[in-house]
This record gives structure tokens, sequence and C-alpha cells, in this order.
């Protein structure tokens, strides 16, 4: 093992690491953690310091850290074969057992499975089979993808297109003209507020409609959401949300990519979101729970619908064009079968649910009232705090004041992870599916002292 601080200096020397401030973290201004270990909802780093882990890594180790069933799958099949790829008819006993596995728990009239790596080249693939699918039927020009302002879809070039978060545009020349985004199901943030929930859904729904009436709906190809918000606030959609949209989808015969990244699997207490909601997906992805980040894979899980229309265009015109080496890689595909079985083994799609509801209602209890509290909001293992400057006026806090931010860094000093989301005041929880009330209840008593330290 390295000296600890040999490590240190070549982390800043050698290692670029994501959403991170480079020059102040090549300065050695901005904090590193090197990590070591994990237990259940804990993390530890070099230092010896356990944290409990509000987030879950990034909402994706759903099972905990250290699950032994999970790691010895994932030696087992390096073992005994660490690869081969899934292209022209080749797969493993895993990834096979891994498709008919997500088609089983998956919302009913889907297909089949294509996998990937992570979330974002999922929807990459989503949109290139949304393009192909179109040019099968004959309508080259029904292309146009809308997304939402603060949906978050990846940070590829099509995906950051999609995403609907302005740093993940900033200076990429992004997004893509293809893409349009419209009104985010943000009901704190409602235009009007005299407007009631299902009253703001039907605004949603309209805005909708009259893009895709001004674009031509001949133009418009599908509209890509999560079932809720993520990363863009973690906002559940308002009552009547996406029964509204998806009676506009159908009127125009669009198609619906529910990005299921986040909340698949059990995040909202129930296997999928989309079953949550009543969505009516063409096309799901996948990623982070379908191995609870063990190994690194996605999945695109295509409906009846596309599914016919991919097949009758391989007759025409061939093999589809479309493969990563990874696909399917069988030490994730292991790593997925192990976590899917474990989920079911602990019951955790319902712990996600109980214990859910526990934190969310523990938390309004500790700070509903705070001055500075503007909103408290969840679903299933899904929590966020909203800061305002004023409650009763719902005004902000400028943001280069980093409330947010200040109160996430509050909040670590207690041995608690919560995420500062990327824009607005938001503090994030998406712990593990396995957190015990216990646990819910240390996130909550430290959320509110980080809150007393930072607002009074
Ligand atoms: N879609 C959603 C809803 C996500 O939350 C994320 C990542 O947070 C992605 C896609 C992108 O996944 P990845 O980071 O694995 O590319």
């Amino acid at each position: 093992m390295l000296r600890n601080d040999q490590l240190a200096e070549w982390d800043r020397e050698s290692f670029f690491h994501p959403s991170t401030h480079l020059a102040q973290f090549a300065r050695g201004e901005a904090a590193n953690r090197i990590l070591t270990g994990g237990k259940g909802a804990h993390i530890e780093d070099r230092d010896g310091i356990k944290l409990l882990d509000g987030f879950a890594g990034l909402y994706c180790v759903n099972v905990g850290y250290g699950r032994e069933e999970i790691a010895e799958a994932i030696a087992k099949q390096a073992k005994e074969l660490a690869y081969y790829h899934s292209y022209v008819g080749h797969g493993t006993e895993a990834s096979i057992t891994l498709s008919k596995m997500i088609l089983d728990r998956a919302p009913a009239a889907m297909s089949k499975v294509y996998f990937g790596l992570g979330g974002s080249d999922a929807n990459e693939t989503n949109i290139k089979l949304v393009w192909h699918y179109n040019n099968i039927l004959g309508r080259p020009e029904k292309k146009k993808i809308i997304s939402r302002w603060r949906g978050y879809h990846g940070s590829g070039l099509m995906t950051g297109s999609l995403t609907g978060l302005h740093l993940y545009h900033k200076k990429f020349d992004l997004p893509f003209e293809q893409v349009k985004h419209t009104e985010a199901p943000y009901y704190y943030h409602r235009p009007d507020l005299s407007m009631g929930e299902e009253e703001f859904s039907a605004f949603c729904a309209e805005k909708l409609e009259e893009m895709i009436l001004a674009e031509g709906p001949e133009t418009v190809a599908a509209f890509i959401g999560e079932p809720v918000l993520g990363t863009g606030g973690i906002v559940p959609p308002p009552e009547g949300y996406w029964s509204a949209i998806q009676a506009v989808l159908d009127k125009y015969d669009i198609l619906l990519i529910a990005d299921e990244v986040v909340t698949g699997f059990g995040r909202l207490g129930t296997m999928f979101g989309s079953d949550h909601y009543g969505m009516k997906p063409d096309i799901i992805t996948i990623a982070k729970g379908l191995t609870s980040a063990y190994a690194p894979l996605s999945g695109s899980i295509i409906g009846d619908k596309v599914w016919e229309g991919l097949m009758r265009g391989s007759d025409e015109s061939g093999p589809i064009g479309h493969g990563w080496t990874y696909s399917a890689h069988p030490i994730g595909a292991a790593a997925g079968v192990a976590n899917l079985e474990l989920i079911d083994k602990l019951g955790l799609v319902e712990n996600a649910g109980t214990v859910g509801k526990t934190l969310n209602r523990l938390m309004n209890e500790a700070i509903g009232d705070h001055p500075h509290v503007g909103d408290i909001r969840g679903e299933g293992m899904l929590c966020a705090v909203e800061f305002v400057e004023d409650r009763a006026n719902r005004t902000f806090f400028d943001a280069s004041k980093k409330t947010g931010p200040a109160v996430a860094a509050a909040l670590l000093k207690r041995g608690v992870i919560g995420r500062a989301m990327p824009q607005g005041d938001i503090l994030g929880f998406a712990p593990p599916l396995c957190l015990t009330e216990d646990e819910a209840k240390t996130i909550v008593d430290a959320t509110a002292e980080a809150v007393k330290e930072v607002l009074g």
C-alpha cells in the first residue's frame, strides 16, 4: 500500500475527476477523499472516517455496500469466462438469464433488452433506435426528441443535449438542434402560486402540445422523461402529470422513453416508476440499480411496438448496425443476476417504500417549519429539501451564496452524505434501499443540525 501522502499527490497530478473544479482541485483548494471500503449504508475512507451514505454513491448502490453474494458471482464469472462479446447471436448464461429476469419484472408490453455500460450510452442507443425505427417506417422527417428542462439523461453528446441543465450545455455547444426542452413538472416552481397540482399538470401538457404543434407533429419522434426528476432536483410529478402527458403523446403518435436509470428496480417502493405512475413507455432506460453499481451495466428495454418495427427493418436491410464491445459484458450480467436475486431475497423494494416514508416523514417533522425550508418532497427512497430566502413569497437564495452546498458540507461534518443538487439550493437524499429506520433517523437528525448551523 502506498503512503497516503503519495497517493494524494498522484491524485492531484494525474486524475481528471468528473464534475470537479479542475483548477481548485489541482491547487489543493478542493478536498479529495480516497475510499477504501463499505458495508451496508456506510463507506469508509483511508483515514478511517466512516460516513453514512445518504446518496448510495450516485443513487446506485441500492443493495448497499459489501454484499458478498454479488462479489462472489462476479469472481465466479471472471474465473469461468471474463469476456465474450454479444454480437451475432453470442451470449452467456448470465446475460440470457438477466434479460429474462428484467422482462419478468418490467411493465407490460416489453419485448427485449439491449445491454450497454451506463445510463448515458443506453439513452444514446434509445435515440438511435427511435431514429432507425422511423426510417424503417418510411417517415425520415420524424426525428425530433422532446425532453424537459431539469431532466437528466446523461452527459454524452446526444444525452447531454437531452439533459435540461445548463451546466451540461454550457461551453459544449449543446444542445443539438434535434432536441427541444419543454416545461419541467416542478410544482414548487410553478409560474403561478395559485395553481393546483392537477391544473399545473394540465398546464405542462398544454405546453407540450403547443411545442409539438409549433414544430410539426410529423417531425417529433419521442418524448423522454424520468418518472421522478432526479438530478434536476428530486421532484416527483404533480398529480395527474403522466396521464396528461401520455394523452398528448398518443394523440400525435410520439413514442415515450421512460428513463428509469434512478427509479428502476425499487427506488420508489415499486419495481418500476412506469408502473408506479401508470406510464405506458415504448422504451425504458435502466442502469444503476440493475447491478447496484457492483459492475457497470445498463439496458434499453424495448417495447413490442418498436421491436416489431426493428424486426421488419432487419428483414429488409440486414443486421442492425449498432453495438458496443462491452454490450452484455458477462461480469456485469453476473452482477445483475446476483443483485436482482438479492433485492428479492431481502425485500428491498418494500423496504424502500416503508423506510423511505419514514425518512420523508421525519424530515418534515424535524425541519418542515424552518423559515428557510421552502419544500420537502420525496417518493419511495428519495427525499429532497429545498432552501429559500423567504418562505412566504417563495424567493430563492442568490445562487452565488451556495446555500445548498453549505448545508451539504455541514452535514458531511456530521458523518452523513447528502448531495447538493447541481441546479438550485436543494439537498438531495437517495440512500441505499436497505436503509434501516435508525439510519433514516440519523440522516434526519444530522440534517436538522446542519440546517441550524448554516441557516439558524
Ligand atoms: N439517466 C438518468 C435518469 C440518470 O440519473 C443518469 C445518471 O445519473 C443517467 C441517465 C446517466 O447515467 P450514467 O452516468 O451511467 O451515464
